[in-house]
């Protein structure tokens, strides 16, 4: 059986141009050849600093933006060669969760009417099963069916996220975008909405693209990880190889800020130079070479290519 999802050489490029860059035209490459395939009921984490282009992958493979280059399958057909109507109709399977519980859900609708609109808008059930399904749903997600008649200003941040996970559950999809779903929340209620993913995923046997800014969140919730840097996949393998023998030195700062639970162990911290460069001017060769502290000539104008470095364990760096 293939993949569920399956992204190769996906590219997305953006032009900007206008008065502040004095009329020049520049194309900026916020995702350049991002390739990986994701099994039934597998979780991939992507993790990356802010604007490394994790988001923007997650919107390219639901088509929520259209990928200037690549192609994406999902269940064995490429998304990008099918017509409007199979497109629809093949993204009930495939839901976001979106990062701010505050921004994503209608104010002026009652709870009951945001988890229902995904089944009214495809047709699913009359009036009474679509409020059924609604009670069900709030259960699924630790909420009473009460909740149904609230609107999004009456519930905490974190109920505000299950209403978003009930929502994106509805149409029952095999595979959820889970973007950031827990960076907008306090501290207290991250590990519940985390706990409620993963209990999820058994119950339903969902797959997910878990994104975030944050390695141990990630490490956490993943089965394999994968890590963007500047718009590029730089390191790619299963969680545990990760986590213990990380071989891009990106990965290996990212690694030293996770907090190691034996306090016998210290990790030590790993700063890197200067700041994330700007993607209008984009470093030759490997991206990371003006951050790194292992770099050498060959850095500045050869980009690497992911090469194996391990068991399904893949990472760019002239130094492997
Ligand atoms: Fe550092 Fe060079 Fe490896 Fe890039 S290729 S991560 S600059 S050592």
């Amino acid at each position: 059986m293939p993949p569920l999802l399956e992204v190769h050489a996906l590219e997305k490029r953006f032009t900007v141009g206008g008065a502040w860059l004095r009329g020049r035209r520049r194309v900026i490459r916020a995702v350049d050849d991002v390739s990986f395939a994701i099994e039934r009921g597998e979780v991939l984490g992507l993790v990356g600093e802010s604007g490394c282009g994790k988001s923007t992958t997650g919107r390219l493979i639901l088509r929520l933006v259209e990928p200037s280059a690549g192609s994406i399958r999902f269940e064995g057909r490429d998304l990008l060669a099918l017509s409007p109507p199979k497109l629809w109709a093949t993204r009930q399977r495939m839901q976001i969760v979106f990062q701010d519980p505050f921004a994503s859900l209608n104010p002026r609708m009652r709870v009951g009417g945001i988890v229902a609109e995904p089944l009214a808008i495809y047709g699913r059930g009359d009036g009474a099963e679509r409020r059924r399904q609604v009670a069900e749903l709030l259960e699924v997600v630790g909420l009473d069916a009460a909740f149904a008649e609230r609107y999004p200003h009456e519930l905490s941040g974190g109920q505000r996220q299950r209403i978003g996970i009930a929502a994106a559950l509805a149409l029952r999809p095999s595979l959820i975008v889970a973007d950031e779903p827990v960076s907008a929340l306090d501290v207290s209620v991250q590990a519940q909405v985390l706990n409620l993913l993963m209990e999820l995923r058994e119950r339903f046997g969902l797959t997910y693209l878990f994104i975030s800014h944050d390695l141990h969140v990630v490490l956490h919730m993943s089965d394999r990880v994968a890590v963007m840097y500047l718009g590029e996949i730089v390191e790619i393998g299963p969680r545990d190889a990760l986590y213990g023998d990380a071989h891009h030195p990106y990965t290996q700062v990212l690694l030293s800020a996770v907090p190691v639970a034996d306090p016998t162990l210290r990790r030590e911290r790993i700063v890197p130079k200067g700041e994330v460069a700007s993607p209008l001017a984009m470093p030759s060769g490997c991206r990371f070479h003006p951050r790194c502290p292992f770099v050498f000539d060959r850095c500045r104008v050869e980009r690497p290519a992911l090469r194996t470095v391990g068991e399904g364990h893949e990472a760019a760096c002239h130094l492997y």
